[in-house]
């Protein structure tokens, strides 16, 4: 599938991966909008958040805890950080691979859209 998301997870892509394992790899944004900028990736190729079957939402708990945990990593975690999945054309999604937005390290207070 020509899905850049699936060349990364692949590494076929080069990426700035930050974490890995089973179900989700995470990696810098090639175009950050704050000091840390992080995609957390499931490995399988989901398009929209909106597609997700009852079956799948454990993994967007999954997500939640992997860009916590970045979070602590990546230093953010007291200062305060944003996690975004945009879904969908008016949601801002370009990649059509689910992925949440880890985003962190300046004041991010009136950017929401
Ligand atoms: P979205 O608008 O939610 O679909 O976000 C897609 C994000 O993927 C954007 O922030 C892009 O900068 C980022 N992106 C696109 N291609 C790559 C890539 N090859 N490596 C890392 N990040 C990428
Ligand atoms: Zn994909």
């Amino acid at each position: 599938m020509d899905c850049t998301f699936c060349k990364i997870v692949a590494g076929d892509i080069p990426s700035n991966i930050r974490y890995r394992d089973d179900d989700v790899v995470a990696f810098r944004d090639i175009n950050p909008q704050a000091p840390v900028h992080v995609l957390i990736v499931p490995k399988e190729h989901i398009t929209l958040l909106s597609d997700l079957t009852k079956e799948q939402l454990a993994l967007v708990g999954h997500m939640v805890s992997v860009a916590n945990q970045l979070a602590r990593s990546e230093g953010v975690c007291d200062s305060g950080y944003r996690v975004v999945i945009n879904c969908g054309y008016q949601g801002g999604q370009l990649v059509p691979h689910l992925h949440m937005h880890l985003l962190g390290g300046r004041n991010l207070s009136g950017t929401l859209g």
